[in-house]
């Protein structure tokens, strides 16, 4: 018997059949369809727009399609889709509204978070007048689409620049050509940014001027999309209970030290800095200068430096832990929460009666059950009493879909520690 074909003759717009586990995923509006999960896919081609149905042929929305992903179906609509193009233009403009009613003071924020704005494989950060994007589905490569994203992000923010910034390991997983990071549009790669304090709507006053914390930023340098623009919100809670002598471990290039610096809600006498990475230090001093001051930055193993110090007796008044994922997959769960566990622990030794803990998880896969349990074992292992002042996650720029747990990753605990 020949093998019958999912391409429609009618409209001859690839689709594909899913299992019944599939179609349960999608009732429970989670976005994502494995592999697995797909009972039938003949001739799709890499990157196509899917009609999406059930085994007997319901209709349940338009997807993205990924040949090589496990991730095979990302949903797009729960509608037909006539225009992909169209579609991400008219979603990149509600994503960029939705920011204007929530966004303030700062002109550093994520305009798009892939899922959780119902672009798939779409991440678009702007630091001032320089937008950095990520693509990382097949679909969301096509050139067509990547037209429409540049041409919507041209009209609707004017942007300086627009860089693009890969990461190879998932344009590997994806299949998609290798390419590099770089300037796609504009003259303009590297700009200086303000947080927590410079307005970008509304006249400016002297007050958003003197209080807003500037930073560098360059689009094609440094980790990630550059900067943490999750940790935005955490940065100025942190600094309304940071007082004392103060140590920001994992530092990267000083988001939550030059807040303790030089907010005006924290009360720090010292701030010290503590990363790896020496080119994150350098640029963490130069944001420092320019900011008018100096801290100081040490180049070292957080683990080692914490295990010296807490041996050599140092105190602190307040810790900031905001360390890389330690979870990178489900399999490193119990080592990751070893390692949590360790850097918390030395920590709350560390700090004085009344001390503020400030710790930070972005590994996906440590729920905040798991880690407020581990902070609780290092609690009773050091002798000490844990109040939560704030149980907080990512910025609301950075949007949890809540039906995809996936984009919920980032959980910051900022807790006074007594004896
Ligand atoms: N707090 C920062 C972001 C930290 S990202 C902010 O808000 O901007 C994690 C940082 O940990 C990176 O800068 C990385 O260089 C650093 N890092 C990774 N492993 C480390 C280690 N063992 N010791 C010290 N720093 C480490």
């Amino acid at each position: 018997m020949p093998k019958k074909r999912a391409v429609s003759a009618k409209n001859a717009e690839p689709s594909v059949k899913l299992s019944a586990r599939g179609v349960a995923r999608l009732q429970g509006r989670h976005p994502w369809v494995y592999r697995s999960d797909v009972a039938e896919a003949n001739d799709v081609p890499p990157g196509s727009v899917v009609r999406v149905h059930d085994l007997r042929g319901k209709f349940l929305g338009t997807a993205l399609y990924s040949s090589s992903s496990q991730i095979a179906i990302r949903m797009i609509s729960h509608g037909s889709v006539a225009d992909l193009p169209a579609l991400v233009a008219e979603r990149i403009r509600a994503a960029i509204a939705y920011r204007k009613e929530l966004v303030s003071n700062t002109d550093a924020y994520r305009i798009v978070f892939s899922e959780a704005d119902f672009l798939p494989g779409l991440i678009v950060d702007r630091c001032n007048d320089v937008l950095t994007l990520q693509i990382l589905t097949q679909a969301m490569n096509a050139a067509p689409v990547r037209e429409a994203i540049l041409r919507t992000l041209c009209d609707e923010l004017q942007p300086a620049g627009i860089v693009e910034r890969v990461d190879p390991r998932i344009r590997e997983l994806e299949q998609l050509p290798p390419a590099q990071s770089g300037l796609l549009w504009g003259q303009k790669s590297s700009t200086v940014f303000s947080m927590n304090g410079g307005k970008t709507t509304g006249p400016k006053t002297p007050d958003d001027e003197t209080s807003a914390i500037r930073f560098h930023y360059d689009g094609v340098e440094g980790q990630k999309t550059g900067a943490f623009l999750d940790q935005l919100e955490n940065d100025a809670a942190a600094a309304q209970y940071a007082h004392g002598e103060a140590l920001d471990a994992f530092c990267y290039q000083g988001g939550f030290a030059l807040h303790l610096a030089l907010h005006p809600a924290a009360k720090c006498s010292s701030v010290t800095g503590v990363d790896s990475s020496r080119p994150a230090l350098e640029m963490a001093e130069k944001n420092a200068l320019l900011n008018g001051r100096e801290l100081e930055w040490i180049e070292a193993n957080a683990f080692d430096l914490l295990r010296e110090y807490a041996g050599a007796g140092r105190r602190y008044d307040t810790i900031v832990l905001d360390p890389p994922a330690f979870a990178k997959t489900k399999r490193d769960l119990e080592k990751a929460l070893g390692g949590y566990k360790e850097l918390n622990l030395r920590a709350m030794k560390m700090l004085r009666p009344g001390g503020i803990l400030v710790t930070c998880s972005c590994s996906f896969h440590v729920s905040t059950a798991d880690f407020l349990k581990v902070l609780a074992a290092a609690a009773q292992d050091a002798h000490k009493s844990l109040r939560v002042l704030e149980n907080r996650g990512a910025a609301k720029d950075h949007p949890i879909l809540l039906n995809a747990p996936e984009t919920s990753y980032l959980k910051c605990l900022i807790l006074s520690v007594s004896n």
